[in-house]
């Protein structure tokens, strides 16, 4: 099985120190993909300072030169790989990416900004709050791009392509459910229409391809996301042999029972026999 950990919101304000403490002893063990803002927008967030809040100005994360070097040093060492995660992050108040415009425009300027910055290709795009509007999605595509999403048809073009992809996920979902059929389906709709992520929904660990672009679906760990759902998708994902992302921000890290969490996730996958560390951009490939 291939394990990767996507790390979002890394931008300007973002130190060298915040990252190394976040994971600790795990930095330089285990790749860690960063899905990078460029231009962030200041605005009341846990990783702006708060005295940065109503600047209403965008930070290029290329002004804080300690920050790019110790990247660019991390990146030749293979700790660290960039992602492109949105433009600015703003939210007008829905997420960039589903409220925000001329969005292909932002993400080849966003895309050769940080791949002339840190001197790599930009191959993987993540949505700011995992959200996309029609146009994004298109965007996405046009700028050729992977994704990290998840295989919904919602807000994606015309055709039948979509329809197989969610069917055979839901399938998939069905088959490795740990509960009766009738329970599954109420699991469905505490899940995706009461937004309940207490409920236990399996995730596919496989890429999947609609409109000719890769995507792959996260397994995101917040401060309500019961651990024991986490340990079951990596144990599906573990039995496939596939892929498995853990999604989370270093920002969450600085919180004692989040980083409880991380950790004894971490320390169950590290003990898995054949468990292959990559980055993000590798299970593309
Ligand atoms: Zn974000």
């Amino acid at each position: 099985m291939k394990f990767a950990i996507r790390d979002d919101d890394t931008c300007y304000f973002t130190t060298p120190e915040d990252l190394k403490n976040a994971y600790g002893d795990l930095w330089g063990k285990i790749p860690i993909s960063l899905a990078v803002i460029p231009f962030v927008k200041a605005r009341k967030a846990p990783y702006i300072p708060k005295e940065y809040w109503n600047t209403g100005k965008e930070y290029p994360i290329g002004e804080n030169d300690e920050l790019v070097s110790f990247l660019k040093r991390e990146i030749k060492k293979g700790n660290v790989s960039i992602m492109l995660h949105g433009y600015n992050h703003e939210y007008y108040p829905q997420p960039e990416f589903v409220a925000g415009k001329n969005l292909k425009e932002k993400i080849i300027k966003g895309k050769r900004y940080l791949e002339e910055l840190f001197e790599v290709e930009i191959r993987t795009f993540v949505p700011p709050s995992n959200t996309m509007s029609k146009e994004a999605i298109k965007a996405v595509k046009e700028c050729s791009l992977n994704l990290l999403y998840y295989p919904t048809p919602k807000n994606r073009p015309f055709g039948i392509k979509k329809w197989i992809i969610f069917l055979e996920d839901l399938m998939f979902k069905y088959r490795e459910r740990q509960c009766s059929r009738i329970e599954f389906i109420k699991n469905c709709y505490r899940f995706w229409i009461k937004r309940d992520r207490n409920i236990f929904m399996p995730v596919k660990p496989f890429i999947f391809e609609i409109n000719g672009i890769k995507e792959f679906n996260c397994v995101s760990l917040t401060a309500k996301t019961p651990t024991t759902n986490v340990l079951k998708n990596i144990e599906i994902a573990y039995r496939y042999n596939g892929n498995f992302c853990l999604a989370l921000h270093y920002h969450s890290l600085k919180n004692d029972i989040f980083r409880e969490k991380f950790y004894l996730i971490m320390n169950y996958v590290q003990k898995l026999p054949n468990i292959k560390f990559v980055h993000v951009d590798n299970f593309f490939d």
